[in-house]
């Protein structure tokens, strides 16, 4: 059973929260999912000052009616002590630490003193860097206070480039986690990875497809009008098609979970590849103006036979075929002569 934690970044107002929940109740999924829980920010931690910093303890009753009406499981986000007192008094189901949090060992540690010995879930995002020992070192801290359900959450890594996502998925680092802390369960949040409500069906497919436990989707009543993360966000019914259209294999598949995890590290060792192409590239455009002023010519034959000596020799020392790398570097070296 795939389990969906969903609702809206922020707890807003009674109504978009009981509205929200009550729609997710009621939602058509497939027949191997269930909604295990609503998810409902009250505190918000905001990377600027100045946007909605969520309604706070006033939220706590609006999730009691969506768990004594709608029969739904509630869960917030906890970011210091105080959270998590008012959290625990008011009977909240499950818990999750966001990913600025995970990245703060001191935070880390006084929320794991101040829920030691829990028996609710406490789900640890990953810290907003893509550091695998800082986010196991967040769930080693909960453990270790006596927390006894800790799970995860992949949520996407920050970055300064502009691409497609808000975050950067770098999936590899969720399976290292999970390879090294067998037994963790490890769910997928593609909404803030996305930053798009039109990138978490591709996402969440992904995700199912690495075997991970189950997703964590932002969804709003009236997403446009949302007060925070209002790109991201569907609605319940959005949600719903979302789910109908991924495909979940079986999980005793594990020969094609295996290609999956190395076909992952091949995506991740290609981005290295070409990081060190466009690097090369650029250290070959500045020679080439080196070269303009200093009236040479752009190709060295001298040069040339030195570099193909260097890296046959370098690709045989690491096991590699010499003749193989040969042709490669051919291209490599045409492209940059070009670009002189
Ligand atoms: C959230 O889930 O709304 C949230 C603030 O997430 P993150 O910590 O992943 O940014
Ligand atoms: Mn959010």
């Amino acid at each position: 059973m795939i389990e969906v934690i969903s609702g809206p970044c922020s707890a807003e107002s009674e109504e978009q929260v009981f509205a929200t929940a009550s729609a997710l109740r009621v939602a058509i999924l497939p027949k191997n999912m269930c909604i295990s829980a609503f998810r409902a920010g009250l505190w918000k931690p905001r990377t600027r000052p100045g946007n909605f910093e969520g309604v706070g303890e006033k939220g706590l009753p609006w999730l009691k009616r969506v768990q004594d009406e709608l029969g739904l499981k509630v869960m917030v986000e906890v970011g210091s002590p105080l959270h998590v007192e008012a959290a625990l008094k008011a009977g909240v189901d499950m818990l999750w630490i966001g990913a600025r949090t995970t990245a703060d060992p001191f935070a880390m540690q006084a929320l794991a003193d101040a829920l030691g010995g829990t028996d609710i879930p406490v789900f640890v995002k990953n810290p907003t860097n893509p550091d695998a020992e800082l986010w196991i070192g967040a769930v080693e801290r909960l453990a270790s206070a006596g927390v006894k359900d800790v799970r995860a959450i992949h949520r996407g890594f920050s970055f300064y480039e502009k691409s497609k996502y808000r975050n950067y998925p770098k999936w590899q680092v969720p399976l290292d986690v999970q390879q090294r802390l067998p037994g963790l369960k490890m769910y997928c949040d593609p909404s803030h990875i996305a930053g798009n409500g039109a990138y978490i069906q591709e996402l969440s497919q992904r995700a199912l497809d690495l075997g991970f436990a189950g997703l964590f989707i932002e969804s709003h009543i009236s997403p446009q009008s949302a007060l925070s993360d209002a790109s991201q966000q569907v609605t319940p019914q959005e949600l719903s098609g979302i789910l109908s259209r991924l495909v979940v294999k079986d999980a005793s598949d594990s020969v094609s979970e295996e290609i999956s995890r190395l076909r992952e590290t091949i995506n991740m060792i290609d981005d290295n590849l070409l990081d060190l192409l466009a690097q090369r590239m650029d250290v070959s455009r500045k020679i080439g103006q080196c070269k303009k002023a200093g009236n040479m010519t752009v190709y060295q034959q001298r040069r040339w036979e030195e570099v193909v000596k260097r890296i046959s020799e370098g690709a045989v020392s690491r096991g590699l075929d010499g003749k193989a790398v040969q042709e490669l570097y051919k291209i490599i070296h045409q492209a940059s002569i070009e670009c002189q």
